[in-house]
């Protein structure tokens, strides 16, 4: 009778650390997506009640457009290239429509995309006809034997893969047009997204106009794979904001992606000892979004706040601007 006891407890036991493995599975999203629309001084006091909205609106379509993609099953590289469309199109951004000008007041915009699964990248630099810079991104990768095109070889590329090509003037907005004039330097607003799809698969994706009066021909870490964009399944997918120059220099996505794999700290640690000790001892500006293939995710950064939001499919989501909001 003892024995049978025995038996049944040992039974039960079982059976309730079978329950609560699989509520961690269950726990552990099966999707996820983080994005960001840049990180810089923003500051609660110089933003009106309507900017505010008009941000966290656009934040919510953009995030709401990848997830509608990762729900119904859909890779991570389709997530992320239809959230930056939606922020690319908005004129809120530093990307598409609504990117910086150069000191020459002209549009050069610089955009990436890395697959997770299988390393592959895509990316084009100082594009300034081709509608959506991460459709074109995405066709270098597809499309071409290339990671990187730059310049008119990057648009006449997009061009012939059936991009919608549109006039210079497109990309004008009254707002960076002033900001210009201003002369004003270190403006970011560059847009990311990272996900983690049903299959588990990863992907990140970046785009920017780079930065205020910049010099003509100047290319920032958004398109340069390993500084502002970076994906590996084994690791994590990583995109960045903010001053390009420090995040080339520091190859912070990729840095954040080896200090993982290499040394087996968390995605958490691995962020913060990167932008908040790194960077922050250089002087280097900005911050990151990323996500880990167990659907763990950051949204570290050194400034005053970063545009940014999340989702998973455990129910969790949030759209944030300021430091004050974590
Ligand atoms: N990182 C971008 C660049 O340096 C700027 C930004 O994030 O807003 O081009």
């Amino acid at each position: 009778m003892t024995k049978i006891l025995k038996l049944l407890s040992l039974f039960l036991l079982a059976l309730i650390f079978s329950c609560c493995e699989n509520n961690i599975i269950n726990d552990n999203p099966k999707w996820a997506i983080v994005i960001h629309g840049g990180a810089g001084t923003i500051l609660k006091k110089n933003m009106s009640p309507e900017a505010e909205k008009a941000y966290k609106e656009k934040l919510s379509d953009a995030l709401n457009a990848g997830c509608n993609i990762l729900e119904d099953g859909g890779t991570s590289l389709d997530a992320v290239t239809a959230a930056i469309n939606v922020m690319e199109d908005s004129p809120l951004f530093n990307a598409g429509k609504g990117a910086v000008f150069t000191a020459e007041g002209k549009n050069e915009m610089d955009a990436s995309i890395m697959d997770g699964s299988n390393l592959m990248a895509g990316a084009v630099a100082g594009v300034s006809t081709v509608k959506n810079p991460i459709l074109a991104a995405r066709a270098v990768m597809e499309k071409s034997p290339h990671v990187m095109l730059a310049g008119e070889g990057a648009d006449e590329f997009a061009k012939s893969h059936g991009l919608e090509i549109v006039d210079s003037s497109y990309f004008f907005t009254q707002r960076r047009w002033e900001s210009y004039k201003r002369a004003n330097k270190n403006k970011y607003g560059t847009v990311g997204a990272v996900a983690l799809d049903k299959d588990g698969n990863l992907a990140a994706a970046t785009s920017t106009g780079g930065m205020t009066n910049k010099m003509k021909g100047r290319i920032g870490d958004s398109p340069i794979i390993g500084a502002g964009t970076y994906a590996d399944n084994k690791g994590c997918a990583v995109s960045a904001t903010g001053h390009g120059e420090y995040f080339m220099r520091n190859v912070v996505a990729y840095d954040i992606n080896a200090l993982m794999k290499y040394s087996g700290v968390s995605l958490k640690e691995a962020a913060n000892y990167v932008i908040m000790k790194k960077l922050k001892d250089q002087g280097g500006d900005g911050g990151i979004i990323a996500v880990d293939r167990a659907g763990n995710f950051v949204m570290t950064f050194n400034t005053t706040g970063m545009y940014r939001a999340y989702k998973n499919s455990a129910g969790f989501s949030e759209i944030l601007i300021y430091k004050s909001d974590n």
